[in-house]
């Protein structure tokens, strides 16, 4: 299953919820939102049944996530449901840390082969700023435990200019620490980063200048197949650490995933303004092979380059009136479609 620009369907992001425990100023800083509805929201039977469709068309890979996916109550039920499924070749979720200490055994049991956390900054004064949740310990706890059960992880982090680009190194060395491989995340103009501009983005280029400065030779990693986002590279005494790069230069030639929300609207690149709605036809019933023409019609008629074409826009990008929309359809939040 190919598109227009011959990618194939492959990753699939399941966002298992919209709500989310912190208020990160650069993904979803307001107190409230036009929330989905809960009726709207999909059983795990639901998703389960959708799932099915993305495997018999190709997908071999999923990620959950949200919303935070830790509040969904039970979340560990869907992953064996998903984990069981043949043809599944990974099965990761990506989540902020803060519940993750108390739900880690479940997921391993459950049958979660990979984890990602977030996590911004070693302060505790600047975390509660970032993300105005005093719940840095319970990260590390997260963090910690994920080692613990999985042996290893891998630890998102935004970088924002004047925010948190003077601690590349010391997360560089606590990954080091919890056997946890660093990924450096250009910050992206999605959805609610309203306090998004050009001069809070640090480049990847600048982040490799950085890190050389202080660590020396930096080896690139040389991974041909890959369709993932990150660029990875090693530092001289083995440690690996990637940085995605996608403001400055974005993956979309080799972009091989798609979103489906918490209610069942499927999206096919990150900044696309219209999904695919698939819960009313799975609500009403209809045979599986019109799920699966939906799916694959959508596929083969993708043409999306989003963040390439934000890119082409240049710093008039900063203005663009996202508020008004985002308010109406909480669809275009990046914590409905899932990070
Ligand atoms: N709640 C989970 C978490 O914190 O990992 C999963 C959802 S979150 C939306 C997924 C990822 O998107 C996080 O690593 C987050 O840092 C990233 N993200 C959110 N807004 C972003 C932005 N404006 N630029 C770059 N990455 C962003």
């Amino acid at each position: 299953m190919n598109d227009t620009l011959g990618r194939p369907l492959r990753n699939l992001r399941l966002s298992v919820t919209d709500r989310c425990n912190l208020r990160c100023e650069y993904c979803m800083p307001e107190d409230d939102y036009v929330w989905l509805p809960r009726e709207d929201v999909l059983h795990f039977e639901e998703t389960s049944a959708l799932v099915d469709v993305f495997l018999s068309l190709g997908v071999d890979k999923i990620r959950l996530t949200g919303g935070e996916p830790l509040l969904r109550r039970d979340v560990a039920a869907l992953v064996q449901m998903i984990a069981a499924k043949p043809g599944l070749k990974d099965l990761a979720l990506t989540t902020n840390g803060v519940l993750l200490a108390d739900q880690i055994d479940a997921l391993k049991a459950a049958g979660l082969a990979r984890i990602t956390v977030s996590l911004d900054t070693l302060y505790p004064d600047r975390f509660l700023k970032l993300t105005r949740v005093d719940q840095l310990e319970a990260v590390h706890a997260g963090i910690a435990a994920a080692s613990r059960v999985f042996g290893r992880l891998k630890i998102d982090t935004v970088v924002i200019r004047g925010v948190n680009d003077d601690e590349l190194i010391p997360l560089i060395e606590y990954g080091r620490a919890v056997n946890g491989e660093i990924r450096f995340i250009e910050y992206m103009d999605v959805g609610g980063a309203s306090r998004w501009s050009p001069e809070r983005v640090v480049s990847r280029q600048d982040m490799l200048d950085a890190l050389a400065r202080h660590y020396g030779v930096i080896v690139p990693i040389d991974e041909p197949a890959s369709s993932a986002p990150a660029n990875r590279y090693a530092l001289e005494d083995g440690t690996t650490f990637g940085i995605i790069a996608s403001t400055t230069d974005p993956f979309c030639r080799t972009c091989d995933r798609s979103r489906l929300t918490a209610d069942g609207m499927w999206y096919l690149c990150l900044y696309a303004t219209r999904g695919v709605d698939l819960r009313a036809p799975l609500r009403a019933g209809v045979p599986v092979d019109e799920l699966q023409a939906l799916v694959s019609g959508g596929w083969g008629a993708r043409a999306d380059r989003g963040a390439e074409d934000r890119l082409a826009l240049g710093d008039r990008r900063a203005f663009v009136p996202v508020q008004d929309l985002l308010r109406k359809d909480p669809h275009l939040e990046m914590h409905t479609r899932g990070g």
